[in-house]
Parts: structure tokens; C-alpha cells; sequence
């Protein structure tokens, strides 16, 4: 395609963006439906965070999808804010409308879309819901899947501080509850659904002995890791013969909700699985 003045650019913001999956899902989609844009990964200095999203408003990017480690500070570029970012303190896409910079967090309604993509229905029977980790994906994905539905969250992690901010944070929304990490193993025997929203288990990060034969045998279990595809979690639950969930389903739907509100057309979900399956087994 030819870059002009008129070209719509947007980006993934975050560090490191080397190896993010955004360029190639976004640019796929932008090229499925002809349009003027392009999207480019930038990798943002962390020493100049805070200027760098402060300058951002008078950039004029259409769109921007925000990573690790600048969830957070996305929210200082943004004058207007979605109920779910209101709630979390965590933006992962912006948006340029009417000249102001608008702050989303589509992780939340992405997480929810992939689990009832892969198990239609699940919502009916999951009444405890296990959040593995405290962080950003913690938190979207907590607040996603008991949206409107009222199931007990209960949040574990490595530091229970934060397990226990992650908690109050979802008070307003239904039971919730934070325990020590060496509970572990009995909250998988209580949970009907186990969602893993920590490092534990990414491609160059720590693993952990997963305490799958405590899950019950309805269980689901989610992983937001996709790299590896499939985690030492999944093939543990795999081999259980219990339901999963991987992480490329999250991504994929949280990417498909920015494509609709930057371009208002619905991309094709099943096209980018296809690409990035491709992507993940080169560099497997
Ligand atoms: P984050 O805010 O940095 O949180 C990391 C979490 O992992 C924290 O709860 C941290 O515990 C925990 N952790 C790190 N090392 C650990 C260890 N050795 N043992 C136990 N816990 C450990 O990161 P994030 O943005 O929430 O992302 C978390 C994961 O979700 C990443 O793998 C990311 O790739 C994935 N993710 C996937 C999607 C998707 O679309 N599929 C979207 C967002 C994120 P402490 O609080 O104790 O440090």
C-alpha cells in the first residue's frame, strides 16, 4: 500500500513490542477490509513514560493499543474513560475521537468472548471462579468473566497485597475473596473455573507444578498465556481431560473489540487465528 497524509495510523505501545502479535493481527484485519491505515509497533523508552504519553493527545494517532508495562500510565493520555477502565485503573487501547483521546480496556470483554467462544454456556454452571495473579490481566479477566453473572472470585497470588487490591477493586460486583498462594491447592479443588492471569508458564518465565488433580472434572481451565499455545497448565488440564481455554482467543477478541471502535466494521476472528497460529508455529 501507498503511505499518504491521509493514511490512518495506529500502533501497539509497550516494552518490549518486538515480538507482539498486534502488527500482524491489525494489519491483517486493515488489509482484509482496504482501508487507508497502517499499524506499526512502537517501543516506548520506560525512563520516558510518563512525557511520551503526555505528547500523545497532540500526535493525532486514530488508535493505539497499549502493553506492558504502560496499562497504567495510558490512562494519563486519555480525557475520556469506559466504564471498565473507570473501574480497573488500566487502559490496553485508545482512541482519537472528536479530538480527544478516549482510554478502553477490551481484555475485559475479550477474555469473556474467547470462553464462550470455546464453551457456549459455561457461565450457567461456574459459581467460583479462580484468578491465578493480580496484575492488569488479572483484573480485566476477573471483572469480564463475573460481569452480570455473580459467581464468587477468589484472587491468588505470588503477593497477596495485591491479590487483596484485586479483590477490593471487584467488591462492587459480586463475593470475591484473596488467599495466601500456598492455597493453591484447595482453591483449584473449589473453583469451576481456573483462570491463569500470571507470567507463570510464558515462553523465558517461571513454571509452576500445577495442582490439576485437585480440579474438579467439570472444571475449565484458562489460560491467558499464549506463548507457548499450548502452557504446562493447558496440557496438564488437556490431559486430565478437563475443558480449556488458551490465550490467543483473549487476544484475538480483545483485538477484534479496538478494530470495531477505531473502523466500526467487525473483523474476522477466525482468519487471524489462522495467521497467528502460522506466526507461533515459526517460532516454535
Ligand atoms: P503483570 O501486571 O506484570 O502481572 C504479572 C503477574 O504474574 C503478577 O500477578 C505476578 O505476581 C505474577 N508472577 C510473575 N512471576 C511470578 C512467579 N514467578 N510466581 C508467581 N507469580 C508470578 O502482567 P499482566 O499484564 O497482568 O499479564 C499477565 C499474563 O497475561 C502475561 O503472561 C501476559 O502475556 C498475559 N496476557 C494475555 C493477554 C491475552 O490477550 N491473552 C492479555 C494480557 C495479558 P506478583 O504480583 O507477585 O508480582
Amino acid at each position: 500500500m501507498t503511505v499518504t497524509g491521509a493514511t490512518k495510523v495506529l500502533a501497539v505501545l509497550g516494552d518490549p513490542v518486538a515480538h507482539s502479535l498486534s502488527p500482524a493481527m491489525l494489519g491483517g484485519w486493515i488489509a482484509d477490509h482496504g482501508l487507508d491505515a497502517v499499524y506499526v509497533p512502537l517501543r516506548v523508552d520506560r525512563g520516558e513514560a510518563a512525557r511520551t504519553f503526555q505528547a500523545l493527545p497532540g500526535l493525532g494517532l486514530h488508535g493505539a493499543n497499549v502493553t506492558v508495562p504502560f496499562k497504567e500510565t495510558a490512562l494519563e493520555a486519555a480525557s475520556v474513560h469506559s466504564a471498565d477502565v473507570k473501574t480497573l485503573g488500566v487502559a490496553n487501547t485508545l482512541a482519537w475521537i472528536g479530538g480527544q483521546v478516549h482510554a478502553f480496556n477490551t481484555d475485559c470483554g475479550g477474555a469473556r468472548a474467547a470462553i464462550e467462544e470455546a464453551h457456549p454456556g459455561w457461565a450457567e454452571a461456574a459459581q467460583r471462579v479462580l484468578v491465578i495473579g493480580a496484575g492488569g490481566a488479572a483484573r480485566a479477566m476477573a471483572f469480564g468473566l463475573v460481569r452480570g453473572q455473580g459467581p464468587h472470585v477468589t484472587f491468588v497470588n505470588r503477593t497477596r497485597g495485591k491479590a487483596e487490591e484485586a479483590a477490593a477493586l471487584m467488591r462492587g460486583f459480586g463475593p470475591t475473596d484473596a488467599q495466601d498462594w500456598s492455597a493453591l491447592p484447595d482453591a483449584f479443588a473449589e473453583a469451576d473455573v481456573i483462570v491463569n492471569a500470571s507470567t507463570l508458564g510464558m515462553t523465558g518465565h517461571a513454571t509452576h507444578p500445577w495442582p490439576i488433580e485437585r480440579a474438579k472434572p467439570s472444571a475449565i481451565v484458562y489460560d491467558a498465556v499464549y506463548a507457548p499455545l499450548e502452557t504446562d497448565l493447558l496440557k496438564a488440564a488437556r490431559l486430565r481431560g478437563l475443558r480449556t481455554v488458551d490465550g490467543l482467543g483473549m487476544l484475538i477478541h480483545q483485538g477484534a473489540m479496538a478494530f470495531r471502535i477505531w473502523f466500526g466494521v467487525a473483523p474476522d476472528t477466525a482468519k487471524a487465528r489462522a495467521r497467528l497460529l502460522a506466526i507461533l508455529a515459526a517460532r516454535a
